[in-house]
């Protein structure tokens, strides 16, 4: 059953009594069938009202900026929820469409919907499709935050200023929200009738070479993986891009094929006293709930427009400073720039699609450097993670982003050309916290490397 604080995850949108007919998730960022709020609550309605339950996956394979390797990723994890949501009698159904609320709409003409539940998420074009939906929709619809441990209304109100603002309200409230999952019942089995198996989109054209599988099986042995191997040494080691001590699990978090709440009560559940637990808690959970409250209240998470005023100032005052170089974007992409040590970082996230992140700092940060205005850098920045790295597309990308550029999140730094007060990073930096050439050596002899 959801507790009080488990009702708290779920917001109405839309204010109606229950009409005939099924109730339905649209699966939306939250791809799997354990450890899924919004797949719990739609399955109590449904049991408590004895109506159907139906899951619902709108693919557009036309969606903006992806590429054949976030379809292949995306699909493989979606293929293993099926399988997953089929044992429990529950049926997916997949609408290919470009037009996301119009094909539930048009679905709801042949299939009654009493009730639709959703995932919560603060993107744009996200919060767009649903208010379209909610508008012409003929049942109630609310929305669930899966994908925070602590959802992102109640965590704040308001957008939060930096990590140490935010961090006071996770640490109260994570004790009522961190907890275990109830199991997901099984349906009668006459509620998968009428839905066949789904038969999936062929995506070809995939280029990334060695990237870890997909689906959540795959994310639980790579959390399983970090645990034995990286978790030890995250806090000493996780800035180092030559060592095993990040997670890599990123592209699992942004599928939503592992939640986020599970790795966090996993780890608080681990015997023994790892040092590094409280450092990858502190991004897991601080820092990422705290991207996801930048581009829930900032209208602007993506442009200059949303940085703080005196970031704003400061880059404009260095508006017609002299650039030593500049590239224009496929000097970026082919990752021909004078900086093997920014090469190789472009190449890392090209070839395996996923950039260390210590990494994606500095290079996010000689984007500005590199670019005739902090305008550009943008559009750089965010074109070239949301094309090659398989969690861009994600709050968290237009968060670093944003603090690479514009400091968001930062403090204010002493004025320098260029970046004015946004805090600076040069090769020297780097080379203080890890061997450089290595690393650079490492990508070159990439043929042969497995990230895995
Ligand atoms: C310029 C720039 C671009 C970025 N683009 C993305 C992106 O597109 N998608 C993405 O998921 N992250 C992005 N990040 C944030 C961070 O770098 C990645 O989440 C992290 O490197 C993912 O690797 P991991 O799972 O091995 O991380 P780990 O260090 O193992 O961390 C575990 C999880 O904690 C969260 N986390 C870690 N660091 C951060 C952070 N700084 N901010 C918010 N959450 C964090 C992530 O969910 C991550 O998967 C970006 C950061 C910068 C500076």
């Amino acid at each position: 059953m959801i507790n009080d604080f488990e009702r708290r995850r779920i917001r109405t949108l839309k204010k109606m009594p229950l009409g005939a007919g099924a109730v339905v998730y649209w699966m939306s960022r939250d791809q799997r069938a354990e450890d899924n709020w919004t797949l719990l609550a739609s399955r109590i309605l449904a049991e408590k009202e004895h109506r159907p339950l139906q899951l619902i996956f709108t693919l557009n394979l036309k969606y903006p900026g992806a590429s054949a390797d976030h379809f292949r990723f995306m699909l493989e994890g979606l293929k293993e929820t099926e399988a997953k949501l089929r044992a429990k009698s529950i049926p997916l159904i997949l609408l290919e469409t470009e037009e996301p609320a119009e094909a539930i709409l048009r679905f709801h003409q042949k299939n009654p919907i009493a009730a639709l539940f959703t995932d919560f998420d603060p993107l744009r074009h996200k919060r767009s499709w649903k208010e379209q939906l909610i508008s012409k929709a003929p049942f109630p619809v609310w929305e669930v935050d899966a994908h925070n441990i602590i959802p992102a209304w109640i965590l704040s109100e308001k957008q939060e200023w930096a990590a140490y603002t935010i961090r006071p309200k996770v640490h109260r409230l994570l004790p009522d929200f961190l907890t275990d999952f109830p199991e997901l019942k099984k349906m009668p089995l006459e509620n998968l009738k009428a839905f066949p198996k789904i038969n999936w989109p062929r995506i070809s054209g995939v280029s990334i070479q060695k990237f870890a599988k997909s689906g959540s099986s795959a994310a639980e042995e790579k959390l399983y993986s970090f645990f034995s191997n990286g978790l030890a040494d995250y806090s000493e080691k996780r800035n180092d891009p030559n060592a095993i001590a990040v997670s890599g699990l990123s592209p699992y978090l942004h599928f939503g094929q592992i939640s986020a709440q599970r790795i966090a009560w996993e780890i608080d559940n681990l015997e023994g006293n790892s040092s590094g637990r409280e450092a990858f808690l502190e991004e897991l959970i601080v820092r990422r709930e705290l991207a996801e409250n930048y581009v829930f209240y900032q209208a602007n998470y993506d442009c200059f427009e949303g940085i703080a005023p005196w970031a704003q100032a400061s880059l404009n005052q260095h508006r017609s400073d002299v650039r030593e170089f500049l590239y224009d974007y496929e000097a970026f992409e082919n990752a021909k720039t004078r900086d093997s040590l920014w090469n190789a970082a472009q190449i890392e996230m090209k070839r395996t699609g996923k950039m260390h992140g210590y990494m994606r700092m500095y290079w996010a940060k000689k984007i500005l450097e590199w670019t005739p205005n902090p305008e550009t850098a943008w559009e750089y920045a965010i074109r070239l993670n949301d094309t090659w790295s398989l969690d861009g597309r994600d709050p968290n990308g237009y968060t670093g982003i944003a603090w690479s550029l514009g400091g968001v999140h930062d403090r204010a730094w002493f004025d320098r050309p260029v970046f004015g007060k946004i805090r600076y990073m040069n090769e020297n930096g780097a080379r203080k916290r890890f061997d450089v050439p290595s690393y650079i050596q490492k990508i070159k002899t990439m043929e042969n490397f497995n990230v895995e």
